[in-house]
């Protein structure tokens, strides 16, 4: 096999830098010395982004209906790309549609599909990193899924706008150009899924969304964002880790178990929690009222969860502040686990993946809120 053909297999199959070397290896010396420079840079230069898109903002367009109005989805991801300029002289991208909601109905089944596509892409080497279009309204839900199931560190960074295609102040453009730059950059390389929205990158325990319609509405309370990228630069203030995140594996029926949540409030009674029971919730998250509290008659509830063998977590409705065990609460006895600084969406995502996974002693799963296990 001569060099060329050798270079050109290099080019088309991987695009990777370790593969062109192993190109060059299986070449004699002298046919090596024959690899121009540019090849090498261009395909060092040029990483591979598998583009998936589900809907959102993003790819919306402005709705004349009214001043913010606008139509979800319009936009399909390869069109998305050909509308960022210079988007395409930082990574070679390929987009795909997996799906084209607004972020309000994502399911199990396109977060399934999505995790089995991601592993694919990066089993049989077909990109480098992946990216996301996503609305914005349960992003932080879906980073936080994939956060959990996905076993490669390549970057996988998701994405969103508050602005619509069309809107006087639009700001898909410039953040899926800066999703793109996260993506390739080598420094993003082993921490695996984060979230970039607005000039900053967030981790996806961390983030959630706390503006219904400013252009920041994202942030991560407890943490800070873990990095912050401009068209220029991509700079991460805290190191990778990976402490935190269980590597679960994909439900095999293909369907997340039910988990509830019940928001707390004044006057709560115990309700809606025995109605989840009566449903067949496998768990049940109360988004409680300041420390994870709630009244006397949701806990006794909570208790005929528990009894029943039901996961019962105690979440906070507030935005930051960790819930800790046995402060008001003594969950050692009740047999409940405290969410730390998990919020509700993300409390119940983590519960469900736990009870696929067949894991619903208290103990246990207390120790994979708390990413010691
Ligand atoms: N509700 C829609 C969604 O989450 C639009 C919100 C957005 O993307 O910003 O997809």
């Amino acid at each position: 096999m001569s060099i060329n053909t050798i270079n050109r297999k290099a080019l088309r199959l991987c695009g990777s830098a370790a593969l062109l070397i192993a190109a060059l290896a299986a070449g004699t010396g002298a046919q090596a010395a024959d690899v121009s420079s540019q090849q090498a840079s261009a395909v060092t230069a040029m990483p591979r982004v598998l583009l998936l898109a589900t809907g959102g903002t993003i790819s919306g367009t402005a709705d004349p209906r009214s001043a913010i109005g606008y139509n979800s989805g319009n936009v399909k991801g390869q069109e998305l790309v050909r509308g960022v300029p210079g988007i395409d002289k930082l990574a070679s991208i390929n987009a795909e549609q997996i799906s084209n909601v607004g972020s309000q109905d994502m399911n199990d089944k396109i977060w399934l599909q999505l995790a089995r596509r991601i592993d694919e892409a990066f089993e049989r080497n077909e990109a480098d990193a992946v990216v996301i279009t996503h609305g914005t309204d349960t992003i932080e839900e879906t980073a936080f899924f994939l956060n959990n199931v996905l076993h490669s560190d390549k970057p996988v960074v998701l994405v969103g706008s508050m602005r619509p295609g069309g809107s006087t102040s639009a700001d898909g453009p410039n953040n899926l150009y800066e999703a793109v730059e996260v993506a390739a950059s080598p420094q993003s390389r082993g921490r695996g899924v984060m979230v970039v929205m607005n000039d900053q990158i967030h981790a996806p325990r961390w983030i959630t969304k706390t503006n219904t319609t400013a252009v920041q509405a994202f942030a991560s309370p407890n943490a800070g964002a873990i990095g912050y990228v401009d068209p220029a630069s991509v700079r991460f203030v805290m190191p990778a880790v990976q402490s935190a995140r269980a590597a679960l594996s994909l439900p095999a029926n293909g369907q997340l178990p039910r988990v509830d949540i019940v928001y707390a409030h004044s006057n709560m009674d115990g309700r809606q929690i025995d109605h989840a029971i009566a449903d067949g919730a496998k768990g049940i998250v109360v988004a409680g009222e300041g420390d994870g509290d709630m009244s006397k008659e949701a806990l006794a509830a909570l208790d005929r969860a528990a009894a029943k063998g039901i996961v019962v977590v105690r979440s906070t409705r507030l935005v930051s502040g960790f819930v800790n065990r046995n402060v008001e609460v003594d969950d050692d006895k009740r047999g409940f686990v405290a969410s730390l600084d998990l919020n509700p969406q993300k409390a119940r995502l983590l519960t469900q993946l736990l009870v696929a996974n067949g894991v619903t002693d208290p103990f246990k799963v207390q120790q994979a809120f708390s990413g010691t296990w």
